[in-house]
């Protein structure tokens, strides 16, 4: 695909940032003390990178997904987990700012643009996986007022977030597509008990946490777009973030990748560099290859989401191809590293850490899988 100029200039923007801000020694401070990057989120908010999608009355770029993944692209192949950290910050956000009304953005929105606010979503339960046709949390009026009950689990950012979007059934028994309904509820909300995760295989510094609700009451207006359009909403939100988890995913990939062609060109074993040996250069010939295709998938569902074509099944596509190929070549890189590789000094085990959980988040690989058969099969008569 070929970018524009604007395109190669917010690239290379998000490319000398990530340079000159991400440093690996703060990283691993931060993964330890499992400290939020505040600062760099804020530094990077003031540039323009969080939002880059969405409109510019909200404080966003006004820009496209292709942007925003190139964005994503850039900083988490500099830094898998910095980078994964800064475009996290926004997660729900995106939610928001396609189906939200005009006040709860511009109360919401403009401040996670600004790097002041982290975004949450809570869709998943513990005995539902991905499948949120079936939901035990319920938002049952009450004159004014949602009283939420139930229990949220593996929430990004649970516990820092400044909203969280709930999805919640509205309707004692409901048909698929009906009954079900995002509602914002604000983190100050009595009956709202967070239970962080503590720690975890990566991503330490991005908050994770479990979210019970108890008579958790909101107002009505709370109602994220209209009743029954939960379902589709979060669908429509996840075959969105997909494709910017793909991008981190291929970002992620190329910075294992840089490293390890970096290393083999000038470690030397048995009196000739690593780059010399047939099958290091195969390794590395295999890993570019890779990397390249699930690039080009990636940027092939941004830009016909963008065109306003957004396509699903290539969502699905991108972000199971895009993970899986970065589990991979983050694991060769620490292949090609030997016994340094498995040294956090080196951090290509980070990049691994780091690519694994793309393929956890936002539907396994199998859930990708059920997803992309479904569509393509469709209905059996
Ligand atoms: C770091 C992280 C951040 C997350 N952030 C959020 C968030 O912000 N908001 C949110 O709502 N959720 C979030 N999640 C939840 C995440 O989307 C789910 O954990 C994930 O989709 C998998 O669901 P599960 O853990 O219930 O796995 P399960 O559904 O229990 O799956 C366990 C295994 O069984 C397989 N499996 C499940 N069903 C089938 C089937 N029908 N056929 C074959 N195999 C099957 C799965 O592929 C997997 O290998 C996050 C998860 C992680 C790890």
């Amino acid at each position: 695909m070929e970018l524009t100029r604007s395109q190669k200039e917010i690239q290379k923007a998000a490319q000398e940032f990530a340079k000159g801000e991400f440093d690996k020694e703060v990283t691993v401070e931060l993964e330890q003390s499992r400290s939020y990057p505040a600062e760099l989120l804020q530094k990077a908010a003031e540039l323009g990178f969080v939002g880059l999608q969405f409109a510019e009355e909200y404080g966003g770029g006004g820009l496209g997904l292709v942007d925003a993944c190139l964005v994503a692209e850039a900083l988490c192949r500099k830094d898998s987990t910095m980078g994964s950290a800064v475009v996290l910050a926004a997660f729900g956000a995106e939610c928001l700012h396609r189906f939200g009304d005009k006040k709860m953005k511009e109360q919401y929105l403009e401040q996670v643009t600004a790097g002041k606010m982290l975004a949450g979503i809570a869709l998943g339960e513990s005995d539902r996986g991905d499948d949120f046709t079936v939901l035990d949390t319920t938002a049952t009026r009450s004159d004014n007022e949602w009283i939420i009950n139930g229990k949220k689990r593996y929430v990004t950012n649970g516990g820092a977030a400044g909203f969280y979007l709930v999805l919640c059934r509205t309707e004692a028994k409901h048909a698929e597509n009906s009954g079900v309904a995002l509602i914002l509820v604000e983190p100050d909300r009595p009956g709202i008990t967070v239970a962080d995760l503590g720690d975890k295989l990566a991503l330490n510094s991005v908050a994770l946490a479990d979210i019970t609700f108890a008579d958790v009451r909101v107002p009505l207006t709370n109602l994220v777009g209209k009743e029954g359009q939960g379902l589709a909403q979060a669908r429509a939100f996840l075959d969105e973030v997909k494709i910017l988890a793909a991008a981190r995913a291929v970002g992620i990939a190329a910075g294992a990748f840089d490293r390890a062609l970096a290393y083999v060109k000038q470690r030397e074993q048995f009196e000739r560099k690593l780059a010399q040996f047939q099958i290091t250069r195969h390794k590395i010939a295999d890993m570019a290859t890779k990397i390249e295709l699930a690039r080009l998938i990636t940027y092939r569902a941004a830009a016909d989401f963008d065109k306003g074509k957004a396509d699903p099944t290539l969502s699905a596509m991108a972000k199971m191809t895009a993970a899986r190929m970065a589990v991979e070549v983050a694991d060769e890189a620490i292949q090609l590293f030997g016994g340094y590789g498995y040294m956090t000094e080196q951090e290509v085990e980070r990049y691994y850490r780091d690519a694994k959980t793309i393929e956890l988040c936002l539907g396994t690989r199998e859930s990708q899988k059920d997803r992309i058969a479904d569509l393509v099969i469709g209905k059996l008569k």
